[in-house]
């Protein structure tokens, strides 16, 4: 029988890319009615221990799951929320671990943004 864990994850690999835990429940919610939140949680937490997944957190909004594991960061509108992944032409990694003269075991980075559409419905609104 597949676990919930392989069920959310099988979920989550055939959802839009950067999706909440809250956004995630929705989805899952089609086929098990009675999926808890808490079990989306316990297992998205799971999964980012794993590596299966990646989890962005930024003060403020919801937590992001990833499932695009290579290295990229995140643009994220402050308007709508919606996020965008960004290429960095460097590693940004090994140029922060020279710049604190420490082994990292992690660093976080998003950036944020008024997204073209959200600008576009400003301008509209003038
Ligand atoms: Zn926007
Ligand atoms: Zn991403």
């Amino acid at each position: 029988m597949q676990s919930q864990k392989q069920y959310i994850y099988s979920v989550i690999l055939h959802a839009p890319p950067h999706i909440t835990a809250a956004q995630l429940l929705q989805l899952c919610r089609r086929e098990k009615a009675d999926l808890a939140m808490g079990t989306v949680y316990r297992n998205l937490s799971a999964l980012c221990e794993e590596g299966k997944l990646r989890c962005i957190e930024t003060p403020g909004i919801p937590a992001i799951y990833d499932t695009t594991l290579t290295p990229h960061e995140h643009i994220i509108c402050r308007r709508c929320g919606s996020v965008r992944d960004v290429q960095l032409p460097f590693a940004l990694d090994s140029l922060l671990t020279e710049a604190a003269g420490e082994e990292l075991t992690d660093y976080s980075l998003t950036m944020g943004c008024i997204c073209p559409s959200c600008r576009a419905r400003a301008e509209n609104e003038k």
